[in-house]
């Protein structure tokens, strides 16, 4: 597809945005997800129109018929990505073409219409530009943006929707981490999955969250702070937590992470980690891993770092595992060191910090 956007956004500026005075104060501490900038982007898709009415327009709530789709089917994706603001004073995104990619794999995964890549990236790209006052300048502070789009026909018979609404939020996100990473515990949950094969697993819908919040709940009623999923088959692979991939490191130096077959989100994050590692010698392995060798691994000494990565926490080491009559630690449950290496080294590359050989930074 090619990268040129097939419609001009039109830009409907913000009467009146939020000042100065009180965007600094917000951008001190913003936390995750729970303010927005003064614009969003919007595109609509009608199957007589194909996409049209592309706009930056002020940010506020969208009116919606209660009969509208995706309230009563859940024909709904979502990306999330960041905007980070480089050394220079400059603006930068992370690799988004291959958020582009992955949201139109969604999109046929859930009978959706797709986007033109360029259309994708060109929303967010002009949404940054209008709102790049909004990025913090804290330590690891960026601008966490969520594309997402949805079934907007108004209809209750089941099938797959002749309208959609695309659009694109912009949130000031903080450092998850201020100064190294602090580890997680995880719930590996035996009476919940995920995923299974067929299904959904693979894409990013809002559907696969909704299964997974009641396994999240159990997690936290255990005293932990994320689930992990075990594969639905057998209730014995370590599949991913539910939104951030695993990987395990041993003490050969090698690693492995589970492979991507249809049940696990492929994380841009993954990927990136990946090409990391390999690029700095470490072995590494896409295969399956069982709840039962994690363990024995752990308690063997074998398995010396285990971490979770995605683009909201980055990276993010596990320190201890329960289940259902059974809990382990790893390592010294502290960040381990390639966990330490590969996080300050992505993070290095994100904000222009450190040589990007993969050319994954875009530059606005
Ligand atoms: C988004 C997501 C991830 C991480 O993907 P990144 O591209 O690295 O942010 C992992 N698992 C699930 C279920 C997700 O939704």
């Amino acid at each position: 597809m090619s990268d040129a956007p097939d419609l001009e956004f039109a830009f409907e500026a913000h009467g009146s945005p939020v000042p100065a005075s009180e965007r600094e104060a917000i951008l001190a501490n913003p936390g995750f997800g729970k303010v927005f900038t003064d614009h969003m982007a919007m595109v609509r898709y009608s199957a007589d129109r194909g996409w049209h009415d592309a706009k930056i327009t002020p940010y506020g709530p969208i009116q919606m018929d209660p009969a509208t789709a995706v309230l009563h089917y859940a024909q709904e994706i979502f990306e999330g990505m960041k905007a980070y603001r480089l050394p220079d004073g400059g603006t930068a995104l992370f690799r988004p073409d291959a958020n582009a990619r992955r949201f139109n794999d969604s999109a046929r995964r859930m009978a959706m219409a797709e986007l033109p890549e360029g259309l994708f990236l060109e929303s967010v790209r002009q949404l940054v530009r209008a709102d790049k006052d909004w990025i913090p300048a804290i330590e690891g502070g960026s601008l966490y943006l969520r594309p997402f789009m949805f079934a907007s026909e108004v209809f209750l018979g089941v099938k797959p929707a002749s309208e959609y609404l695309y659009l694109v939020i912009a949130s000031p996100a903080g450092g998850y981490f201020k100064g190294g990473a602090s580890s997680i515990s995880v719930w590996a949950s035996q009476d919940y999955t995920r995923a299974a094969p067929g299904g959904t697993g693979a894409a990013k819908c809002g559907g696969n969250y909704a299964a997974s919040l009641i396994a999240q709940a159990e997690a936290i009623r255990e005293g932990c702070d994320q689930v992990v999923f075990l594969d639905a088959a057998q209730r014995s692979y370590v599949e991913e937590l539910g939104g951030m991939n695993l990987f395990f490191v041993f003490d050969d130096g090698s690693m492995t992470t589970p492979p991507l077959g249809g049940t696990i989100l492929p994380g841009i994050t993954r990927d990136s980690i990946l090409t990391l590692a390999r690029d700095a010698g470490v072995s590494v392995r896409e295969e399956p891993y069982t709840l039962d060798q994690w363990h024995a691994d752990a308690q063997s000494g074998r398995l010396r770092e285990t971490f979770a990565c995605g683009t909201a926490a980055v990276v993010t080491p596990v320190g201890t595992v329960k289940g259902e009559g059974f809990e382990f630690g790893i390592g010294n449950r502290g960040p381990g060191l390639l966990t330490e290496q590969l996080r300050t080294q992505l993070v290095g590359i994100q904000r222009g910090e450190a040589p990007d050989p993969h050319g994954w930074i875009e530059r606005l």
